[in-house]
């Protein structure tokens, strides 16, 4: 311990991590241009777009037995599988899935998998 003073020694603490968070700060500033171009090269190509995509469903628990064929489906998706509406962008487009099995179930737009709305169609489809 640096001091006896437990309020001396929070100064310290308090500088110390100061002086971390600036150090990081300055590191990554002096790097944001090299790091945005590496970004570039990495993601705003049509290879790493497809495993930027495929890393977040794997992330989130989707398991399927051909993602790089999952991906074509998807981009090739247009229209939302229940209300039928075409995609405003491209984050309008979501992949639908089990969260307890991970099992892909379709490809919804954001309104019906935030509302589940895909439910209320399955349910609809058993009874028929
Ligand atoms: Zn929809």
């Amino acid at each position: 311990m640096p001091y006896k003073d437990p309020e001396a020694q929070k100064e310290y603490f308090r500088q110390y991590n100061f002086n971390r968070r600036e150090a990081s700060k300055i590191w990554r500033d002096g790097r944001k241009e090299e790091r945005s171009k590496k970004a570039k090269e990495k993601y705003y190509t049509p290879e790493g777009h497809m495993k930027m995509i495929i890393n977040g469903w794997k992330a989130k628990g989707v398991i399927h037995d051909d993602f790089e064929g999952l991906y074509e489906i998807y981009i090739k998706t247009e229209n939302c599988d229940v209300c039928n509406n075409t995609f405003v962008n491209s984050k309008d487009r979501c992949l639908d899935h089990d969260h307890g099995t991970g099992v892909v179930r379709q490809i919804l737009c954001q309104d019906c998998n935030r509302m589940d709305r895909w439910k209320n169609k399955l349910n609809k489809n058993i009874l028929l």
